[in-house]
């Protein structure tokens, strides 16, 4: 099984994510990615293979911030290339999603509600981070879109909104650029919350 991991603390997050990946790293993987978010500015790597890879790609990445979240993949749609590593994003890059699952009704959904999107990767995942982005663009008018400040609950609703559309499995975590935090939902597929001291973490 492949594995998610998320953290949200006063910590800088990206070495607890990559120590996070090593520990679940014997469960098998074709490639792996992480994003860290700070202020408004995102920044992600993946690798096809293995984590040390990514580990020593990003020694001197200078990568900081509290908010993070990353992806070791077995790839169940499309091959195990970089660009079908996780996380994906919408359109604008502004969301970025992991997904440990499968979207049993990604095509239909391309098809469809997504017709006019433009898709990067082979994944049944890259669906949710532009759902997300639709029901964002339903739900908020293009002031609050593109104030750069959308609130937890205005992207709860939306990551709500999106999964409704989704049949099929996942744990998944969505950082969206300039919020400071992490959504998480689940279903079928598990995922862990730990709650420290101002600090949390996701994974499976
Ligand atoms: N179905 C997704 C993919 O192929 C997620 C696979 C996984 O759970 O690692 O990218």
């Amino acid at each position: 099984m492949c594995g998610i991991v998320g953290y949200v603390g006063e910590k800088e997050a990206l070495p607890i994510i990559l120590k996070a990946l090593k520990r679940i790293e014997y469960r098998g993987y074709d490639s792996c990615g992480v994003l860290v978010q700070n202020q408004g500015k995102m920044m992600g790597h993946k690798e096809v293979g293995a984590i040390d890879c990514l580990i020593s790609s990003l020694s001197e990445s200078g990568y900081e911030g509290k908010i993070a979240i990353g992806h070791s993949r077995w790839a169940t749609h499309g091959a195990p290339t970089e660009i079908n590593a996780h996380p994906h994003f919408d359109c604008n890059g502004e969301i970025a999603v992991v997904h440990n699952g499968i979207i049993e009704n990604y095509q239909s959904i391309k098809e469809g509600v997504l017709s006019d999107c433009i898709f990067k990767s082979e994944t049944d995942t890259e669906v949710i981070p532009h759902l997300i982005n639709l029901s964002l663009k339903r739900k908020l008018s293009p002031t609050e879109l593109y104030s750069g400040e959308l609130n937890a609950m205005q992207i709860k609703e939306a990551v709500k909104e999106a999964l409704s559309y989704l049949r099929g499995s996942y744990a998944i975590l969505v950082a969206v650029k300039g919020f400071d935090g992490l959504v998480a939902a689940r279903k079928e597929s598990p995922l862990i919350l730990g709650v420290g001291d101002r600090e949390f973490f996701f994974g499976f």
